[in-house]
């Protein structure tokens, strides 16, 4: 997410971060780096000059140049600046209405918004609440269809519009329907255009003003940049927008929409879509969010995310036979690579892992990362059980054989034992320091 300027501010905090003093020069050059950084993601550039102002000013008072640690005192300003620019804090989901409340979806064509009202159909649905979609996209056929598809495969209920009827005869159709059937919550999506156009507000305005919604939501795809933020900001002048959603973060958006949205619109960010599935949807939180930009990672998403995915028994299992002096073995192994598939796979671990672990983890970037782990589980299972228990009798002719079992070059049998002698060797560690001597071995 964001690699560029991740990476780029990511320079700029090692440089400051190994400055045992100060000056308001060095500070200047700092700060023309994260400008630098800034523009070239594409963010506002009203927002950069604040940002930037901001910082600067607090960077050069006293608090700072004469902490002890000036460098960190400085990036402890960056970071809490960019997440004021994001918003301070997450701002939930308001559904503080007479049931059914209302959740209207606007956006263009394509920023994801028929996918995002199923993903958030299925969130609200993991919360008990009984949910009930419905689109009014007549001008796209395949719009009603393929919310009709995703609602089916999440058991949603999906009410049953179709491409004849007029919106604001489904609008009035819905909600009637809800109230009959006694939905908690209505997620109604709309019909988007490839830019703004006066009929599509009208309607949509309509749409508003016949449903009551206690949330409009602006969907808008964050590969956009700048433009993401003039479309949000043209809707936020028409329709009362209560907060937006940000997609496609996961490809390769520059940050530029994340960081200027907020400002330049006064509406929160709510989540983030990060991957095409139904379940990609995030929770934005401003602070987080700074910190993984900045290469701090993401620790407390990391644990929710594992919270809800991980088989807590398994890691536990795990935990107790490390704890009993045993080794970590191939089986072990496997079973780690699929817990970490649960949790999204590679790319969403990393994404949120602190830039020196993330980095220590290699060159694994997360889609080879997910095929290799893959390949590893073909290996593994191509052994017997004795193997997986004991690598140790793993030697050429085993090494054949499992190889043409798993349908690959000997070579990667190797590496994998290689990669596997590596980890457990870290796992011994763990076993007998815990986290923060493995921390430190890894730092040095
Ligand atoms: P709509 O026209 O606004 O209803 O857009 P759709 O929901 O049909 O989405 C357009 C395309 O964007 C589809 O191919 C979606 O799979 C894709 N998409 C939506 N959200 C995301 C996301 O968060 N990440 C990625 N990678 N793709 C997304």
């Amino acid at each position: 997410m964001f690699e560029n300027l991740s990476g780029r501010l990511q320079q700029v905090v090692k440089t400051l971060r190994g400055q045992a003093r100060l000056s308001e020069e060095n500070i200047s050059d700092a700060m023309r780096e994260v400008r630098m950084a800034l523009l070239e993601a594409d963010v506002a550039l009203p927002v950069v000059k604040e940002f930037i102002a901001q910082v600067k000013e607090r960077a050069v008072g006293r608090d700072v140049l004469q902490s002890l640690t000036p460098g960190q005192a400085v990036i402890q300003v960056v970071h809490e600046e960019l997440t004021r620019l994001m918003g301070e804090q997450n701002v939930g989901l308001n559904l503080a209405a007479v049931p059914p409340a209302i959740i209207l979806m606007a956006g263009l064509q394509g920023s994801g918004k028929t996918t995002t009202s199923a993903k958030l159909a299925r969130l609200l649905k993991e919360q008990k609440k009984k949910v009930l979609l419905a689109s009014a996209d007549v001008y796209r056929p395949a719009a009603i269809e393929q919310l009709k598809t995703l609602a089916k495969s999440l058991d949603v209920d999906c009410f049953d519009s179709n491409a004849t009827q007029k919106p604001q005869d489904i609008a009035a159709n819905v909600l009637d329907f809800a109230k009959r059937h006694f939905y908690d919550v209505v997620i109604f999506d709309t019909a988007g255009r490839l830019g703004i156009d006066e009929a599509m507000m009208g309607e949509i305005q309509q749409l508003h003003a016949l449903l009551n919604p206690v949330e409009t939501l602006f969907v808008v795809d964050a590969m956009q940049g700048q433009d993401a933020v003039n479309t949000a900001r043209a809707f936020g002048e028409t329709l009362p927008l209560t907060g937006v959603i940000l997609t496609k973060l996961d490809g390769d958006a520059r940050g530029g929409a994340a960081l200027s949205v907020r400002h330049i619109t006064g509406k929160p960010i709510k989540f983030v879509g990060v991957s095409e599935k139904v379940d990609g949807l995030e929770v934005f939180h401003p602070e987080r969010m700074a910190s993984r930009v900045l290469g701090m990672g993401d620790v407390l998403s990391l644990i929710e995310q594992a919270q809800k995915n991980v088989d807590m028994a398994e890691a536990q299992k795990v935990a107790d036979k490390l704890k009993s002096g045993k080794s970590f073995d191939l089986e072990d192994f496997k079973s780690q690579m699929l817990q970490m598939r649960k949790m999204g796979g590679m790319g969403a671990l990393m994404d949120k892992m602190p830039a020196q672990l993330a980095g220590m983890a290699g060159q694994i970037n997360s889609e080879t990362g997910d095929k290799a782990m893959r390949r590893m589980e073909g290996i593994i299972n191509a052994m017997t059980a004795e193997e997986r228990r004991k690598p140790e009798i793993i030697k050429a002719t085993r090494k054949r054989r499992i190889a043409a079992g798993a349908g690959v070059q000997v070579q990667e049998v190797n590496r994998l034992l290689n990669q596997f002698e590596e980890i457990q060797k870290m796992m011994k560690m763990f076993s007998k320091g815990g986290m923060s001597k493995m921390m430190r071995a890894m730092q040095g």
